[in-house]
């Protein structure tokens, strides 16, 4: 059994394969069907900063937890215009629940790049039946938005690995069952050559601890957390791929399952505040006149340039999904410019939406101020929009990436 993308060749310039068709249609009526009506709790999970379980236990019911997972296991064999559209259809409702769900998407795409049978049985087919989140664990405060480089140690024992080390910022934190982590060997500095592999944790592992409870400014939801790891034990199976598959994972799956992920989450942002301010210019109306914001000149202009900004990211996220579905040979630099481009689109509409809603929007948790919070979130993090722009650079130069 292949995974979507195994058959690729990401860096520098081979193509993506992918088993999956290019379309959610090719999810079937399952994903389809149910619960696709919901409406989600966004200002709640925003509010009291509420990891949104109500969502993902929506989106298992709906068959859409194995949406990365091969068809042969239970899952949809879905690549990444799939999920990028999922994941804008579920962030215009709530940003928390897209980047929850996405993250477990990215993280079920590392385990099936090179799935052993037992990461197939125990990870793969229950995350396909909704009865199992993981999510990616590969930041730390050591090495920043250069998250390629971990110092969080992996050792060798006669019965499989101890890790040390702490993450931050893992998205799901505490409430995943899995967590696919990033670790360098230990005993040496090769880590500064990102040297790494990908290991999966499974929750309630002795030795693992996890820090403060998340508390940010937007994407208030997603219970993004520090993870302390001190002698946690895992079982030589858990070992995803061969000890040092480290470019393989991070451009071949990493990369364009989370970027696509993002992409699709800030757009999702975008489009929502698009729409918010549509209905506000049209239904607010002055007294003195009996004109709406929908009248003025300039606000008609200022409508205009946003709806533009919207529809050319969903363009690019489209045709980047697409180009990394069909294993398009020049599908990175389309990949690595969407989530920059989505992180942009979303500031800038969700900024413009804040000022042409006027004071209703400024006043305090107003919907359009949480949208402003959660898009600014897209800039840091990694691939930050800074360093995405500076590899596409690289990669349309002919430089290398790292
Ligand atoms: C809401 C949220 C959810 C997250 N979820 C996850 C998750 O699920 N899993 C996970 O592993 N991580 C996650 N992260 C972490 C994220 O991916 C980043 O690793 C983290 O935000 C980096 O933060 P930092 O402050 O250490 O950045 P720093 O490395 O300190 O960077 C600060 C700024 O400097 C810029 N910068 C740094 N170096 C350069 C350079 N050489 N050139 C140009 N600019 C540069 C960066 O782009 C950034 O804008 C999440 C973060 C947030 C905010």
């Amino acid at each position: 059994m292949r995974p979507p993308h195994t058959g690729g060749c990401f860096f520098p310039h081979g193509p993506w394969t992918t088993t999956s068709p290019a379309h959610p249609r090719a999810a079937g009526p399952r994903a389809r069907g149910r619960g696709g009506a919901r409406r989600p709790r966004a200002s709640e999970v925003d509010a009291q900063a509420l990891w949104p379980a109500h969502s993902m236990k929506a989106f298992a019911e709906a068959g859409l937890m194995g949406l990365q997972v091969p068809t042969e296991l239970g899952g949809h064999g879905q690549g990444l215009v799939a999920l990028s559209v999922i994941t804008e259809t579920i962030a215009r409702a709530c940003p928390s629940s897209a980047l929850c769900f996405g993250m477990h998407c990215v993280g079920t795409a590392v385990i099936a790049a090179k799935a052993s049978p037992h990461h197939e049985e125990r990870y793969l087919r229950p995350i396909a039946e909704g009865r199992h989140i993981t999510t990616l664990s590969l930041s730390e405060s050591g090495s920043g938005t250069h998250f390629y480089l971990p110092r969080t140690r992996l050792t060798q024992m006669e019965d499989g690995f101890v890790i040390d080390g702490e993450k931050q910022f893992t998205t799901n934190g505490g409430h995943a069952d899995s967590y696919v982590l990033s670790v360098a060997p230990a005993g040496g500095e090769s880590a500064q050559a990102g040297d790494f592999s990908c290991v999966v944790l499974d929750a309630g592992t002795d030795g693992v601890e996890w820090l403060q409870p998340w508390a940010g400014l937007g994407m208030r939801g997603n219970s993004s957390r520090g993870l302390r790891l001190t002698r946690a034990r895992v079982p030589a199976a858990n070992l995803l791929g061969e000890q040092g598959d480290q470019l393989w994972y991070v451009f071949e799956v990493v990369a364009p399952y989370f970027l696509m992920a993002m992409a699709g989450t800030y757009l999702g942002i975008a489009q929502s505040a698009l729409e918010a301010t549509g209905l506000h210019l049209r239904s607010r109306r002055y007294a003195h006149s009996g004109d709406a914001l929908a009248d003025a000149d300039v606000l008609q202009h200022r409508y205009a340039s946003m709806w533009m900004a919207v529809e050319r990211t969903r363009g690019l996220v489209r045709e980047a999904a697409a180009r990394g579905d069909a294993g398009h040979a020049d599908a990175l630099p389309w990949i690595l410019a969407c989530k920059a481009d989505a992180g942009d689109t979303a500031v800038q509409v969700t900024n413009d939406a804040m000022t042409l809603c006027g004071g209703v929007a400024y006043r305090e948790n107003s919907r359009i101020a949480q949208m402003l919070r959660d898009a600014r979130a897209s800039h840091v993090m990694a691939p930050t929009t800074e360093v995405l722009k500076l590899w596409l650079g690289r990669s349309l130069l002919g430089v290398p990436l790292l």
